[in-house]
């Protein structure tokens, strides 16, 4: 599905986790020529847009100037009326405190045509984040979304206090921090007690979030003295207490940590997904890159001649990748491998040639090269041409000791790995980290060098391997965490082992 022209979406894009943006959501922010987004949109909310996409901040930040509404809504009929798809991002429910209503008026006056796209609202997936269910058989039959941003003291003021302190449930108000004492004192005043459980919910499904829990007497005190800011918003009701049995985002093992993943950015997804889905707080600072080298003669003349080896080794996931392009670059495919032996270094590098066609002949327990050397002892290498295709940076292990048993052996670089400029952001975020994570030693060797007295002080050290540790330990840093498997899981499993220790 795609966003059509001369149309305005006004599309939710959910609390905070990447994970609770909807699918149609996605969808439209893939295809739309123009996306006018706020400041609360998902890390990463835009990732998907179209490269020639327009992408325009609107947002409202507490204390700082802003676009106009008035100037918001004429905006997007211009581009609208320009015949252009037009995205208008906001954080949770475009329709709940996100002024969607208005400007879907000012689109109507104007004669555009649009849509809305309902997102996962605040009031429910932080509150579901905290533990804490807005209704409940038991407590709670009916819940109201209320503004907190109203001045309790003015005449005029839209929230009805009486009402609210008689409504028959949980009331979750938005925008509510900076007025909690005196919301919380009018509604005492107007008869809610004083004693009913009452949670504040900072940042609710974004790294980070945290939770208090007091009474409504209680709760503007306790948001003081924890220093909870905006984004908040508080929920008040039994239900609040919930939370006791029902909290599970801080039970996840790897809640409240900090970790750094320093693979290359279009490896990274897998290990940052996996972290954050333990809980972790990720950051990521690719400290490498993949340059590919497959327009090389080198290259060229390995895949115009790869029939004529007996023996073709690969050294990681990436290799595989760009073999196969050089591969189709020339025109040929899998069956050019046909004839010869294959050995891949490791699972992911296996699994990488099986998702291309071929199941590697040699995969080692171990991954490393010393561990490939010994599993191709049985494969007859004398007087062979043997092609080893891997990064312009590795090691001689497995070409030396395939030399020393008379192959014929070619080392082809298909790939160098470049260091990666870090992103002063992330480097700021990282100086908190509880782990650093490496994943090959260039990863050490680039982050080292990039970060140089920068590097964060207070950090464990997991490495993937012995060679990784072996290049940090001659960098200076302490390895304190070693997987025994020397892959990503392998890595996790033992980061885990340590954060539990
Ligand atoms: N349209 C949005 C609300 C916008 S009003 C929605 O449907 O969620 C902004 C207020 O929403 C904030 O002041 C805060 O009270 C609340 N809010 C938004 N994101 C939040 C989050 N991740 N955690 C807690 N409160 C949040």
């Amino acid at each position: 599905m795609s966003a059509r022209a001369g149309v305005v979406y006004l599309v939710g894009a959910g609390p905070g986790d990447p994970g609770l943006m909807t699918a149609r959501s996605l969808a439209l922010i893939a295809s739309a020529d123009a996306i006018f987004y706020d400041r609360l949109i998902p890390p990463g909310a835009l990732a998907g847009a179209r490269e020639e996409a327009e992408l325009v901040y609107v947002g409202k930040a507490p204390g700082v100037p802003s676009v106009p509404q008035e100037e918001i809504g004429g905006r997007l009929v211009a581009a609208a009326q320009a015949g252009r798809s037009v995205v208008r991002l906001k954080g949770g429910d475009p329709f709940v405190f996100g002024r969607g209503g208005e400007e879907g008026e000012a689109l109507r006056a104007a004669g555009v045509e649009f849509e809305v796209v309902p997102g996962v609202t605040a009031g429910v997936a932080a509150s579901a984040y905290a533990g804490i269910p807005v209704t409940h058989r038991d407590d709670a039959s009916a819940v109201a979304f209320v503004t907190g941003h109203e001045d309790p003291q003015k005449p005029e003021s839209a929230l009805d206090w009486a009402a609210l302190a008689r409504f028959p449930g949980t009331l979750v108000f938005y925008m509510g921090v900076k007025r909690l004492g005196e919301n919380a004192t009018a509604l005492i005043a107007a008869g809610r007690a004083a004693d009913e459980p009452a949670a504040a919910v900072e940042r609710g499904t974004w790294a980070g979030q945290r939770t208090v829990v007091a009474t409504l007497g209680t709760i503007a005190a306790a948001v003081e003295r924890e220093g909870i800011g905006a984004p908040a918003l508080v929920v008040v009701g039994a239900v609040a207490a919930r939370r006791e049995t029902l909290a599970w985002l801080e039970r996840r093992p790897l809640h409240g940590r900090r970790v750094l993943v320093t693979r290359a950015r279009a490896q990274a997804s897998g290990l940052a997904a996996t972290l954050r889905e333990l809980g972790a707080e990720v950051v990521e600072l690719p400290a490498i890159r993949i340059e590919p080298l497959t327009e090389s003669e080198e290259v060229a003349a390995a895949v115009a001649a790869i029939e004529g080896y007996a023996l073709i080794c690969l050294t990681s996931p990436n290799g595989v990748r760009l073999l196969f392009e050089a591969l189709a670059a020339a025109g040929r495919d899998a069956r050019a491998l046909a004839g010869a032996t294959v050995a891949a270094i490791g699972p992911g590098t296996a699994r990488e040639l099986a998702a291309r066609g071929i199941r590697a002949d040699v995969v080692p327990e171990r991954f490393v090269a010393e561990a490939l050397v010994e599993a191709l002892a049985t494969v007859e290498v004398e007087g062979r041409r043997v092609l080893v295709a891997r990064a312009a940076e590795g090691r001689d292990v497995l070409p030396g000791a395939l030399r020393r048993r008379g192959a014929e052996v070619e080392v082809v670089a298909l790939y160098e790995t470049v260091r990666e400029a870090p992103d002063e952001d992330a480097v700021a975020a990282a100086q908190e980290a509880d782990y650093v994570t490496f994943t090959s030693a260039s990863t050490v060797r680039n982050l080292v060098e990039a970060l140089g007295d920068r590097f964060p002080p207070g950090a464990r050290v997991v490495s993937i391997g012995p060679v990784t540790s072996a290049t940090a330990r001659e960098l200076g840093l302490g390895v304190d965490v070693e997987a025994e498997r020397h892959d990503v899981d392998g890595l996790l499993t033992a980061l885990l082992a340590d954060a539990d220790a």
